[in-house]
């Protein structure tokens, strides 16, 4: 039975990528080896890295002076390598605190310096994106989360300061057309629009290395993977391999404009039928829905067994809201085709009609 995987991640990839990287696994390049025996140092794999590298540049429009890493540890280790690279000896950073990832990625950034949460959603269970609030001028960076993979939150608009901007796109990116140059460090696990879980790719401005005042161990120092091409040592060959599949996945699909206009009409299409179906509310502030994680609740939690009967039968997966909030999350990443949602909405109107 085809199942139709809204999984929140690691998350559903395209078909044919990971065809493609099987068969890799076996065979790579017609090599009579695979992918992950041969040497990250052999002239095959260097063009995987490099060409994953600029898939991403040509992806996402990247201006000069920026640079992409493939590094390990997720995005979580992102969460101190950022504050370890940006706040200052004595330094402060601002941090809006949407969701759990949000205060994660704060938690890190105090071992180093004063954090200062400059907004929080956090007493109604992060189900809107803070606004209004003001920056403080004296930061190194303001830190935030783009797209709140439990709570169904996203930006739509981003953070103004003068300082440096540093981003958490772990779910949203590829995901929609943005100015890059607004940010100064972007970060991304891959297991979402990207690729398998095991490697995190940054986005970093060159410029604003080194100048932390810090010694900063060699792992967690950007300038040193930079200087080594994202191969200060052994990369996650398999990950960037399949990220670097899916990138070119994307581009051929027609790059990330394509994909987010195909987004807003998957998200319009599942958005709708929470709207109109009496038996579900959607959790988020209407303003702030995400794109890619869809939240919603039951409005009567008593009828859970009967809709979960109907969405298992149609070979729905994954669906099960994050224990922190309760109800339902369908994440509709990229790969995600617009036929498995009509089979969820269906879902729901049959729902709707046993009840
Ligand atoms: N940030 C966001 C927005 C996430 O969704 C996740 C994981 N789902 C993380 C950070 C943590 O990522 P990792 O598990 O790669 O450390």
């Amino acid at each position: 039975m085809k199942k139709h995987n809204f999984s929140a991640g690691p998350c559903i990839l395209p078909q044919e990528v990971l065809k493609q990287a099987a068969d890799a696994v076996v065979n790579f390049n017609g090599l009579n080896l695979s992918l992950i025996e041969i040497s990250h140092r052999s002239k095959e794999f260097i063009e995987v890295m490099e060409n994953a590298r600029s898939l991403v540049k040509e992806l996402l429009n990247l201006p000069e002076g920026y640079s992409v890493l493939f590094l390990q540890g997720g995005a979580s280790l992102e969460f101190l390598m950022s504050a370890y690279n940006l706040m200052k000896v004595d330094g402060k950073a601002a941090y809006l605190d949407t969701g759990a990832w949000s205060t994660k990625a704060l938690k890190e950034a105090k071992l180093l310096g004063d954090v200062d949460v400059i907004a929080s959603s956090k007493e109604t269970t992060y189900n809107y994106i803070p606004k209004n609030y003001s920056i403080p001028t004296d930061i190194d960076y303001l830190h935030f989360t783009s797209n709140n993979t439990i709570y169904g939150t996203q930006f739509k608009e981003f953070p103004k300061t003068d300082s440096l901007l540093v981003c958490d796109m772990s779910s949203d990116i590829f995901s929609r057309e943005l100015d890059f140059t607004q940010f100064d460090l972007v970060y991304a696990g891959a297991q979402k629009n990207m690729g398998p879980a095991g490697t995190t790719l940054v986005i970093v401005k060159d410029e604003i290395l080194g100048k932390s005042g810090r010694d900063i161990p060699s792992m967690l120092d950007y300038q040193k993977h930079l200087n080594a091409d994202s191969m200060f040592n052994t990369p996650p060959v398999f990950p960037v391999y399949v990220s670097m599949l899916t990138l070119q996945w994307l581009k051929d699909l027609g790059g990330v404009k394509a994909i987010e206009k195909l987004n807003e009409e998957k998200a319009a299409l599942l958005y709708a039928e929470i709207d109109r179906n009496p038996l579900f509310k959607g959790f988020a502030a209407k303003e702030d829905r995400s794109l890619m994680n869809v939240t919603f609740n039951l409005t009567d939690e008593a009828t859970g067994e009967v809709f979960d009967k109907i969405w298992n039968a149609a070979g729905i997966s994954g669906i099960k809201g994050h224990r922190s909030v309760g109800g339902y999350r369908a994440s509709i990443y990229n790969a995600m085709p617009i036929e498995s949602i009509q089979v969820l909405v269906d879902a729901m109107q049959q729902f709707e009609k046993e009840i």
